[in-house]
């Protein structure tokens, strides 16, 4: 009898189950690097050194930091973590957040337990991802900030209030008009949050409306944000 594996194809990768299984394959085989394409690695020395050398800076809003420049291997890495579920890659991409989250908090990073704050996903892409890579990527930040000796928890705030239009093709203050009250505040999550410091966190910021319209929605919930931080920033090249 033939063995049955030669009858057996993989489903198709479609859905949460695709996803799981392209999370699966992400940890059982050995795959080219996001960054650049180099064989049998997924993340290969020189492009993690792009990630782990860059020096975070400000963004187009000056209290959020993001740790590079949103280009070359920068780009493909965030690109293949949440479209491609590339779940191995959070925790290279959360150590540079948790430098933007540093930089950007500067010495009042130490000065009380922060909490990180991920900008919510819709829940479209959520269902249809089977997984929240911005609340992975802040799981990973806070993470390497307690290896960092720092007291540090990711904890998703906030949710979306009312659909908004796509942002592409809408200037800085149409967006800013698309998305005001777009954002609120979870109102079950409050409890043993107190004395922690919010920051919101992000992959990327590109005019930083969305950050602003979390700003917003955190401070009429009493939760000032003290700062954002993000992987990557289009536009401003982040300096040090
Ligand atoms: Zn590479």
């Amino acid at each position: 009898m033939p063995p049955s594996s030669s009858t057996t194809r993989p489903p198709s990768p479609r859905g949460s189950f695709g996803h799981a299984l392209a999370g699966l394959l992400d940890v059982l085989l050995p795959s080219d690097c996001v960054g650049c394409g180099a064989e049998r690695t997924q993340l290969c020395p020189a492009c993690r050194r792009v990630l782990t050398a860059s020096r975070p800076g400000p963004t187009a809003l000056p209290w959020a930091h993001a740790a590079a420049p949103y280009a070359g291997p920068v780009r493909q890495l965030l690109l293949a973590h949440k479209e491609r579920g590339a779940l191995r890659l959070a925790g290279p991409l959360g150590e540079a957040l948790g430098r933007a989250v540093c930089s950007a908090l500067g010495t009042r990073a130490g000065a009380a337990p922060l909490l990180l704050v991920p900008m919510p996903s819709a829940r479209a892409a959520v269902r249809a991802r089977g997984q929240d890579p911005t609340l992975r990527l802040a799981g990973a930040a806070a993470r390497s900030l307690r290896r960092a000796g720092l007291d540090a928890r990711a904890t998703q705030l906030l949710r979306h209030a009312r659909p908004v239009a796509d942002q592409s093709g809408l200037n800085a203050a149409e967006r800013r008009r698309n998305l005001h009250g777009a954002l609120t505040v979870l109102p079950r999550v409050r409890r043993g949050l107190a004395g922690r410091q919010p920051v919101l966190v992000d992959d990327l910021v590109t005019t930083g409306a969305s950050l602003a319209e979390a700003a917003r929605a955190l401070a009429a919930a009493g939760l000032p944000a003290r700062a954002a931080a993000t992987v990557a920033a289009t536009g401003v090249r982040p300096e040090g």
